[in-house]
């Protein structure tokens, strides 16, 4: 089955979503060529949900996207972080400053986000300490965008942390995966901590039943993931 690249079709420029309640945040690519995809879910109530920030400066894009969208910064109750690297925690401290969230990360990964100990690993460390509300295990349940069941994913870095939402079978997958020409790829050798825990973190979550792999970098796979996502996990 073909999987699809590109958000939903929307000519009157309408519905911005790329998946009902799912909105990839405008503006915060760094380039054409480094796509970062930060994700707004609507959670069942009033609230919503944010996974990732973006590299620092990014709350300026957030706002705007929030504000182009009549979306209330205070409304926004939760951010999760999928792991430490800078360009998906460095707007953690102003877009909190915006929007009063919670943060949640596993608790590996959130000391590292506190740099407590300082990281060392590859890819860009934080931009500066961040304590983040609440320490996250494998297993646990957030409640947030209906319900995200916490993935312990280690390979990229040591915490890393897909979120997955059983009944919509949406995959949150950090840098787990990239999406590479139309395809997931597991996550590249030049900003990965251990390459063999990332195999094992990937052939675990490719035994979820997944429809939608929604990946930071390249794609997202609104449709269909499953079938790519196995494929690629039998290659490992
Ligand atoms: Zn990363």
């Amino acid at each position: 089955m073909p999987i699809s690249a590109a958000p939903f079709a929307d000519p009157e420029g309408v519905v911005p979503e790329i998946l009902p309640g799912v909105h990839q945040v405008d503006g915060v690519d760094p380039s054409p060529d480094f796509t970062t995809h930060v994700y707004l879910v609507k959670d069942p109530g009033l609230t919503w949900t944010l996974i990732d920030t973006g590299l620092p400066g990014s709350e300026v894009a957030i706002g705007a996207y929030l504000a182009k969208h009549q979306i209330a910064p205070t409304s926004v109750s939760k951010i999760l972080v999928t792991h430490l690297h800078r360009d998906h925690t460095g707007g953690l401290k102003e877009v909190v400053r915006l929007t009063h969230a919670k943060t949640y990360a596993h608790w590996l990964e959130a000391a590292f986000i506190q740099c407590d100990p300082p990281y060392d690993g590859p890819g860009s460390p934080p931009a500066e300490p961040f304590e983040v509300t609440e320490r996250l295990k494998d297993g646990d349940t957030v409640d947030a965008a209906g319900g995200l069941v916490v993935y312990h994913t280690p390979g990229h870095t040591p915490g890393h942390t897909a979120y997955y939402h059983p009944e919509r079978k949406i995959l949150f997958s950090g840098d787990l995966f990239f999406g590479d020409g139309g395809k997931p790829i597991l996550t590249v050798p030049d900003y990965t901590h251990h390459t063999p825990s990332a195999i094992v973190s990937a052939r675990r979550v490719a035994q979820l039943r997944v429809e939608s792999l929604l990946t930071y970098h390249g794609g997202p796979f609104v449709k269909g993931a499953g079938a790519p996502l196995r494929a690629l996990a039998a290659t490992l």
